[in-house]
């Protein structure tokens, strides 16, 4: 675990449970894994090694993750954030997002004459392909997502006529398909578990031929991050997630936590953000971060906790995680060549 500070001593990563609290004890339960996931690792190191690679500006389509530190940090170093491919000037090079895009996307780039580096994490493209495979096979694909989020407008783009967007549970009785016995659903990949499940037994209710996707939509970093939250939330008196507004993942760590015994929870992006009446009547805190996250500003949440007399950090690991992507290949190809600069015109 990189950065973390000596007093994180009590790794209880063997434990299912950490120690009851003392009456009176102030302890802070610290999740993991927590913070970056392999797909944004590799997102954010793509836009650094092309900064380093091809020189400023580097474009890069949307936010390359959803966390406002991390944007700001690249743009620093020479990150162009754009929302649209059509503002990236003929012959530069734009960089697309973890969070995917859709064919149409890549067609304007080519149109622009851009050279591209695809930073979908490939999670989200395994998700892309079966899309397209249900979609050449003809099924009414049923897309578990949250509307307008980027992952899902990418996804739907793949096979625009073949997928409805199922927006939670709620939402099943409002689905329409062309024949029952031939649905299959798909997921965005941050969701929570337990709230795509009951979505899931909901479609099935109306569509016992349901088919499910070969394996699990939801990846393994939002799938950990919540088995950790659960497990410090059932002890916690409040929750902080650190995390951005926009980032779903986290969003889905701050209600996992609510539900599963925190008695308050909140999102922060940074130490700044936190409130001293929350810490009233409180003893145990649990402390995650979403998967776009840098330990840096977990670090600070530590920091402001210490200063209060929350000094007691206690790990609580029920999963291990190793996950690792390489890099986009047309970054991969260009860093092994020895002529740099080979993506700009
Ligand atoms: S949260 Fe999961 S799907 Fe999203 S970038 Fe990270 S590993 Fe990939």
């Amino acid at each position: 675990m990189t950065g973390t500070p000596d007093r994180r001593a009590a790794d209880t990563s063997e434990a299912t449970t950490a120690e009851p609290a003392a009456a009176g004890r102030r302890r802070v339960l610290l999740a993991a894994p927590r913070g970056y996931c392999a797909g944004v690792d590799r997102a954010v190191i793509a836009v650094e090694k092309a900064l380093e690679q091809y020189g400023a500006p580097i474009y890069v389509r949307h936010e390359i993750v959803h966390n406002k530190y991390v944007v700001q940090t690249l743009e620093k170093k020479g990150a162009v954030f754009v929302e649209e491919t059509e503002e990236v000037p003929e012959g530069e090079i734009v960089i697309f997002s973890a969070h995917g895009v859709a064919p149409t996307v890549h067609e304007e780039a080519q149109r622009g004459k851009l050279a591209t580096i695809d930073a979908t994490c490939p999670l989200v493209t395994k998700v892309h392909k079966e899309a397209v495979r249900y979609a050449k096979e003809d099924y009414d694909i049923l897309l578990i997502g949250h509307e307008g989020h980027e992952e899902v407008i990418g996804t739907s783009g793949e096979a625009p006529d073949h997928i409805t967007l199922v927006d939670g549970p709620e939402d099943v009785k409002n689905v329409e398909v062309r024949d029952p016995e031939k649905v299959v659903w798909l997921s965005q990949t941050t969701l929570s578990v337990d709230e795509t499940m009951e979505t899931v037994d909901a479609l099935q209710g109306r569509y016992p031929n349901l088919l499910s996707p070969p394996s699990d939509d939801i990846c393994y970093a939002t799938q950990n991050r919540q088995t950790a939250i659960k497990q410090v939330a059932a002890e916690a008196d409040l929750v902080l997630v650190v995390g951005s507004k926009n980032s779903s993942n986290s969003v889905r760590l701050v209600e996992t936590a609510l539900t599963h015994g925190a008695k308050d929870g909140h999102l922060v992006d940074n130490a700044e953000e936190l409130d001293e009446t929350w810490l009233e009547g409180v003893e145990t805190i649990g402390l995650s971060s979403g998967a776009s996250v840098p330990e840096v500003l977990v670090d600070g949440v530590l920091e402001w906790l210490a200063q209060r007399g929350w000094d007691e950090v206690e790990i609580v690991k029920p999963v291990d995680e190793h996950m690792q992507f390489s890099l986009p290949k047309e970054l991969r190809r260009d860093l092994r060549s020895e002529a740099s600069g080979k993506l700009r015109a």
